[in-house]
This record gives structure tokens, C-alpha cells and sequence, in this order.
């Protein structure tokens, strides 16, 4: 073989290194399964329309959001279910919601989810959306749903209105989390530092025991057990930071560990 020959390979080589590190570090291990998805010119304005949490973001960090985003719609199948259709504009807001609460977390993406299903409304136990008794907003698949959320539109969309204490879909996101480690307990043992288990364990179980006296302004559903308490307040924490922190300082300050591994000096 010729020099020449031998010096063309080695540089088509380089490059394929080159590029498998790049397509590597941009989208890290889970497969692509859909090509096209909005641009991100277009995701940008829906983020900077219609979630808070963006809007607060510096430039640099709006930017690593925005590209978060782009990867949870290359690698998540949404699928519109039983009547439902859905824009580009709710998937990003699906998209979102998934970003928010890991965004501190840069080497965490949701590998136990495949797949999203909208429903049109609420539903029962059964996924009935037409039965009168209904009233699941979404959940968390398990058996034969393993891997897959649902989600109901309307409650996807309450979620970014103004205002809005609730967020059914970081709801779901966060029991996605918690369910990381194998259980569902409240606990996001990948997250949480070991110290602040213990604590958080009673804190938990403390507020949970003021929120069934009626002496808390947390929702009721969050005493439903560790995990609804754990998502309950997770939906609070993103959604009115300012006022979780004047209202339940302890609470807020333990999130904040969790979620943006920052200790709070008191
Ligand atoms: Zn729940």
C-alpha cells in the first residue's frame, strides 16, 4: 500500500472517532427512535412561552435544557391513545417535564421509559377514558404497562397554565425516579446524599402526619403514602419554589439537596 493510501485511512479514521464521540456525548446511551422531531428554534419558543421553570434559566443552562429536550424526544416514543391527538407543542411540554427535575443531573436520563401514552381525558384502573368513574390524571406503568407513563391531556396542559400549583406530568416523572432504585417508596436513592436519608424518611412521615390533621397547606393526596407525598411535593417544589421555601422551609431545603445537591447553610 502507498503512503498516500495509508495516510487517507488514517484520517478517515480519526474522523470516525471524532464522530462517534460526538454523536456519543450528544445523545448518550438510549436508541434513537424518532428522527424528526420540532426544531429547536421551535422548542425554544414553546419553552419560553409556557414553562416557568425555563424562563429562569441562564442562557448556558437554557441551552443544555433545550438540547435535554430534543434527546427525550429522539429516544421516547409518544403515542396519542384512544381518541387522543397531540401536537408538537405537547410533546414538548412532555419533554419538559421530564427535563425539569433531572436537570441537575447530567449523566441521568429516564433509561426505565420507552414510551408515552396520551389519553384524551382522565381514566379508570382499567384505562377506561368513558366509564363515569375516572379520575386517574396519570401513571406510572407496571406488569404488561412496565416501561410506559400515562398521561391525560388535559391535566398535561392545567399543568403549564399560569399559576398552576399542580403538575400531573412532573408528578409522573418523579415516580419514574423514585422507581429507579426498585421501589417506589419515596426514597430516589440514586439522587438522595446518603446522610439525608434518615432525615428525609421523617420529614416525610412528620409532614404527612400534619397534612392528615388538616395543619398544612400541602394537598391532601399527598398522605396518601411516601411515594404520593414524595411527588406531590416534588410538583411543588418546581412549581412555586418561593413559596414551599417560606412555607416549609425544612421541606424545601431537604428538595433543594435532592434535586440540586446544594446544601443550604443555616
Ligand atoms: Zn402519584
Amino acid at each position: 500500500m502507498e503512503t498516500y493510501s495509508i495516510v487517507v485511512l488514517f484520517i478517515i479514521f480519526l474522523f470516525g472517532i471524532i464522530l462517534v464521540y460526538f454523536v456519543w456525548k450528544n445523545v448518550g446511551n438510549k436508541k434513537i427512535v424518532n428522527q424528526e422531531i420540532p426544531s429547536e428554534d421551535y422548542i425554544k419558543e414553546v419553552l419560553h412561552g409556557k414553562v416557568d421553570f425555563f424562563n429562569q434559566l441562564n442562557e448556558e443552562q437554557q441551552a443544555t435544557f433545550i438540547s435535554r429536550v430534543s434527546y427525550f424526544l429522539h429516544t421516547t416514543r409518544i403515542s396519542p391513545e384512544k381518541g387522543a391527538s397531540i401536537t408538537d407543542e405537547q410533546c414538548i411540554l412532555i419533554a419538559a417535564s421530564a427535563t425539569i427535575p433531572l436537570f441537575h443531573f447530567q449523566n441521568w436520563s429516564y433509561e426505565n421509559l420507552d414510551e408515552v401514552l396520551v389519553y384524551p381525558g382522565t381514566f379508570n384502573e382499567k384505562y377506561n377514558t368513558e366509564e363515569e368513574r375516572r379520575n386517574i390524571l396519570g401513571m406510572v406503568g407496571d406488569g404488561a404497562m412496565h416501561r410506559k407513563m400515562i398521561l391525560s391531556l388535559p391535566a398535561l396542559m392545567a399543568g403549564f397554565e399560569q399559576h398552576s400549583d399542580g403538575n400531573t406530568a412532573i408528578h409522573e416523572f418523579v415516580h419514574l425516579i423514585d422507581k429507579a432504585d426498585g421501589e417506589v417508596d419515596g426514597v430516589p436513592e440514586y439522587l438522595i446524599p446518603k446522610n439525608l436519608i434518615q432525615p428525609w424518611i421523617e420529614e416525610m412521615h412528620q409532614t404527612i402526619k400534619e397534612i392528615r390533621r388538616d395543619e398544612s397547606n400541602i394537598r391532601d393526596y399527598a398522605a396518601t403514602n411516601p411515594a404520593e407525598f414524595f411527588a406531590v411535593v416534588s410538583e411543588y417544589f418546581f412549581q412555586k419554589p418561593r413559596l414551599l421555601q417560606k412555607d416549609h422551609p425544612e421541606l424545601y431545603t431537604m428538595l433543594n439537596e435532592i434535586y440540586n445537591g446544594e446544601k443550604v447553610e443555616k
